[in-house]
């Protein structure tokens, strides 16, 4: 149920983060893990530490937010890798600024690096999922596609679309027996969220007291759900929005 050998999965935004805890998750698992994002250095790092991990991953450059690269991102994999059966839509950005501050071109980078990105990626890898007899896509969310922050509107607008679109795909490709579901993170010690503690004055404290688990989550917190969502486990599986929160989402 669990067994992902002969699999091939891209990870966006795989060279870090909640990207590289799912890809160390997959490669674990025995899958062949194609790390997808910008920063070379970051990616052969990556690249590094799950090769010892026994996965013959590889790194691709691509900017999510060009279609164009994506495409050709998705052919590269597909020809090196022989086939790709897993997506995992992970690469995010944020903009801290109240919506009064926030400029047209600043909401159209978050929206594009965010919930476009996740549709294009699946467009692209929608012929090589059913090739493979069917597939496995991953999208990641938020809190934010729960609640709403005064300083991030066009990321709660972006991850609040990440939902509804993992539920279009589900229905859409159910069918071609490609199960497509969110992950939802709680508060997640990453560069993302290192930055935001410093942006936004008491939230380290606001994130320990609205937290039952007691902590912030941690990249490694992350491989299980991964695997569970990427495996045959999951099978009868698809358009849910799961949350690995340590209780966030559930506490009043
Ligand atoms: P990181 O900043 O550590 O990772 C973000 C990743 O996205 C990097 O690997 C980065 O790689 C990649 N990325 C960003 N823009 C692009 C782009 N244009 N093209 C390709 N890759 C890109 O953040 P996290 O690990 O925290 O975030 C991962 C996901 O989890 C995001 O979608 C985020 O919104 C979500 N999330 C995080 C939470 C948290 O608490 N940390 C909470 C809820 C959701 P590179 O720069 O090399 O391109």
């Amino acid at each position: 149920m669990f067994d992902l050998h002969g699999r091939v999965a891209v990870v966006t935004g795989g060279n870090g983060g909640i990207g590289l805890g799912m890809a160390r998750g997959l490669a674990q698992a025995g899958a062949r893990v194609v790390v997808a994002a910008r920063n070379r250095e970051k990616s052969d790092a990556a690249v590094r530490a799950l090769h010892a991990l026994g996965s013959d991953a590889l790194a691709l450059a691509v900017d999510v937010t060009d279609a164009r690269a994506v495409q050709a991102m998705f052919d590269e994999a597909a020809q090196r890798c022989g086939r790709i059966d897993i997506l995992v839509n992970n690469a995010g950005i944020n903009i801290r600024k109240p919506a009064h501050e926030l400029a047209l071109q600043e909401w159209q980078q978050v929206i594009d690096t965010n919930l476009t990105s996740a549709f294009v990626c699946a467009q692209a890898a929608y012929p090589h999922l059913k090739r493979s007899g069917g597939g496995k896509i991953i999208n990641i969310g938020s809190m934010l596609s729960i609640f709403g922050a005064s300083f991030a509107p066009a990321y709660g607008a972006s991850k609040g679309g990440i939902v509804q679109l993992t539920k279009s795909l589900a229905v859409g490709w159910a069918a071609d027996n490609i199960q497509v579901n969110a992950v939802l993170p709680g508060w997640v010690d990453t560069e993302l969220t290192q930055r935001a503690r410093q942006e936004v004055p008491g939230l380290n404290e606001r994130v320990l007291a609205g937290s039952p688990a007691g902590r912030w989550g941690t990249a490694e917190d992350f491989a299980g759900v991964a695997v569970f969502l990427a495996g045959s486990a999951s099978d009868f599986v698809t358009g849910v929005a799961i949350p690995v929160d340590g209780g966030y989402s559930s506490q009043i």
